[in-house]
Order: structure tokens, then C-alpha cells, then sequence
């Protein structure tokens, strides 16, 4: 680890690879030889072209996506994407299934609603306070889509096989486990990730369409807020978001030549998620929230005997340079984020900091 640096938890924004902020900070003055930093040259010049150009075939390659696929990039967070699915993927004589796993997925349902769509919940895990992923689902009739939440960041869930859909497009928000592990993008219509937890910074999402999705579009949608436009003009519509989707790039550039691929990195998160679950298997003092069968590998989510234990394990693990383990503010307890930039050797210190935790205050 770099002096200053700390082993960073964080739920989202979250640790990007160092290797990545290495060559940010190496090309930021001047880049590609031209003098400017990225921030500073034409979204219409070479360089920036080749930068999109590279991101876009980088994502191709890692999700093994055919050409009917298309990479697009678009602002305004996952958060835009909850409603703009549902305007450009779900005509007025259709109904749109949802499975609700948590927060994510109860804001994305919202949305639909807000446009006063037609919308059947298929599924959801409220009943269990969101604690796993449901493995029965009723689809409506004339299903446009059915949209889940691939990971929940918040309740530290995720899929693990994703459901049959007999035909009918999914749509996954994959905010905080893309590119985490190998996926089947076959049956995808729509994945979209916010960038900001998993492949980038905030202020980008990466959405991938598949081609005969674009035919249910409305045509009297703003130009903004329709895929099409996006897709046509590859992202160029108007400025992009060209400081993300460059970091984007080298994150990557990173999976790709240094991880080895999705594969590997599957393997690895693997690994890291073992670690601390079966810590947390191994007594009585840590409490796992999320059912076994449905564990995240992403966001491990855990409680202490009491809540003033966990602020002085949330305090004493900042004081070992063990940062954001605090549980989202909405249901507590603590969670610690290991996504791709999290290395193994962070999350075998923060195994031995909680044993050591747990001999202090068992
Ligand atoms: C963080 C997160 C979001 C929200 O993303 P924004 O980019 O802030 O809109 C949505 N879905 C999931 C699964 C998330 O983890």
C-alpha cells in the first residue's frame, strides 16, 4: 500500500485500482502528447475518439458481447436509468415486471410508477426485510421486460443465476457488480451500472443496449432521455462525460491486462468474499444480515452484538487505516465493499483486524 492510503471500504463512490490513479495522476497534464489534460481537449478531437473507441471495444471484449450489442455512455447516475427504461422500453399497450430486492430496486419500481405505467411486481423479499433474492417469480401478462437489481449494495444480496425469463428481455441494473464476474449478456436487453462503484468515477453510466430494443422506442421522446440518440451518435449527442469515461477505459485496460479478465476476477472476488464469510460463519459475535444462499461478493453486510459496538469497530477499524465499514445510514450495522479494486491483501487485514476485534470484545 501507498503511504496515505488507506484500505478503502467505501459503498460507492468507492477505491478505484492504484494502478489506475497512478496513470491518471502520470498522463493528467499532458495526454496522448497533445499538452492538455483529458479534461481539457475536444469530445470531437482524435484523441478523445480513440479514448471512447477503446472503452467501448474494452467492454465488448470483457462481457463477450456480440455485435447487437451497443456501449453507450450516459450522465445522470444509475438513478437516470430507473426512469428512463421504462420511457423507452415499455409502450402503453404492455406491463413491465419488476423483482424488488431493496432500496435499489424500490426506487427503480417508483419511477415506472411515476410515469403511471403499467407495472407487476413479480417478486419481491420485503417480507424478509430484503434479507434474500427471491427464487420464485410470477410475470404479468405481455411482459415488456423484467428488471432486477443484480446486486444490492445496500442489503448485500445478489443474484447468483439469473432468473428465466422464457424469452421476455431482462433488464439489470448492475450498478455495484458489473463486470465482477462472468455474465451470459444474451439474455439482457438493457444493463446499465452506474460507474461510480465498481469501473469509474461518478458522473457516467455505462449502458448496454441490445440492437432490437431500440425498435420499442417511442419516437416523441427528448433526444436526452432516448437510447436511440445515444446509440446513433455514440454518446456524442452532446458532451460527454469524457473525464469518466476515460477512467472507465483504464479501469479496463486493468481488468483486462492485469487482472487477466472476468474469469480471474470472478475467482478472486471469490476469494475475498470467502474470507470474511467465513469469519463471520466462524462464532457468534459478527451476525451476517443477508441470507446464505444470497450473499453478496460485493458488499458484505454484518452486525455486532450491540450498536455501540459497531461505532467503536467502525472507529477502531478507521484508526487502522480500515475505512468505510459503516452500514448504509438506512439500515445500520456495518458493511465492508470489496469490489474489483479491493484487493485480497485489504481484506485479509480487515479479517484480522475484526478476530482481533472480536478477542478484544467478545
Ligand atoms: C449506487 C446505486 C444506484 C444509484 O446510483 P446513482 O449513480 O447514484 O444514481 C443504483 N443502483 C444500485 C444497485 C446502486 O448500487
Amino acid at each position: 500500500m501507498k503511504q496515505n492510503r488507506i484500505f478503502n471500504f467505501n459503498a460507492g463512490p468507492a477505491a478505484l485500482p492504484t494502478p489506475v490513479l497512478e496513470e491518471i495522476r502520470e498522463s493528467f497534464l499532458n495526454i496522448a502528447g497533445s499538452g492538455m489534460s483529458v479534461t481539457e481537449i475536444s469530445h470531437r478531437s482524435k484523441i478523445f475518439d480513440d479514448i471512447i473507441n477503446e472503452a467501448i471495444e474494452r467492454t465488448k471484449r470483457l462481457l463477450k458481447l456480440k455485435d447487437n450489442f451497443k456501449v453507450l455512455f450516459i450522465q445522470g447516475g444509475a438513478s437516470l436509468q430507473f426512469i428512463m427504461a421504462p420511457m423507452n422500453f415499455l409502450s402503453d399497450n404492455k406491463t413491465a415486471d419488476y423483482i424488488n430486492t431493496g432500496t435499489w430496486a424500490t426506487k427503480a419500481i417508483a419511477q415506472a410508477e411515476f410515469l403511471k405505467k403499467d407495472i407487476n411486481i413479480a417478486a419481491s423479499s420485503a417480507d424478509k426485510n430484503f434479507s434474500y433474492i427471491p427464487k420464485q417469480f410470477n410475470l404479468g401478462k405481455n411482459s415488456a421486460y423484467l428488471h432486477i437489481t443484480s446486486n444490492n449494495t445496500i442489503k448485500g444480496t445478489q443474484w447468483d443465476k439469473f432468473p428465466d425469463t422464457g424469452g421476455v428481455p431482462l433488464i439489470a441494473d448492475m450498478s455495484s457488480d458489473i463486470m465482477s464476474r462472468v455474465i451470459n449478456a444474451e439474455k439482457f436487453g438493457l444493463i446499465y451500472a452506474g460507474a461510480q462503484k465498481n469501473i469509474g468515477p461518478a458522473g457516467v453510466c455505462l449502458a448496454i443496449v441490445r440492437e432490437d430494443m431500440l425498435s420499442e422506442i417511442p419516437d416523441n421522446l427528448p433526444p436526452m432521455l432516448n437510447y436511440s440518440v445515444y446509440s446513433d451518435k455514440k454518446s456524442l449527442y452532446n458532451t460527454p462525460p469524457c473525464f469518466g469515461i476515460y477512467v472507465i477505459g483504464l479501469v479496463l485496460k486493468w481488468l483486462e491486462e492485469t487482472i487477466g479478465g472476468l474469469e480471474k476476477m470472478e475467482e478472486i472476488n471469490r476469494k475475498k468474499a470467502n474470507l470474511l464469510y467465513n469469519l463471520l460463519d466462524s462464532g457468534e459475535f459478527y451476525k451476517g444480515t443477508a441470507q446464505k444462499d444470497s450473499r453478496s461478493k460485493m458488499n458484505v453486510t454484518f452486525r455486532l452484538p450491540n450498536e455501540e459496538l459497531e461505532q467503536k469497530f467502525v472507529a477502531q477499524a478507521m484508526e487502522n487505516n480500515l475505512g468505510g465499514l459503516k452500514g448504509h445510514r438506512s439500515v445500520g450495522g456495518c458493511r465492508a465493499s470489496i469490489y474489483n479494486a479491493a484487493t485480497i491483501e485489504s481484506v485479509e487485514t480487515l479479517a484480522s483486524f475484526m478476530k482481533e476485534f472480536e478477542t478484544k470484545n467478545g
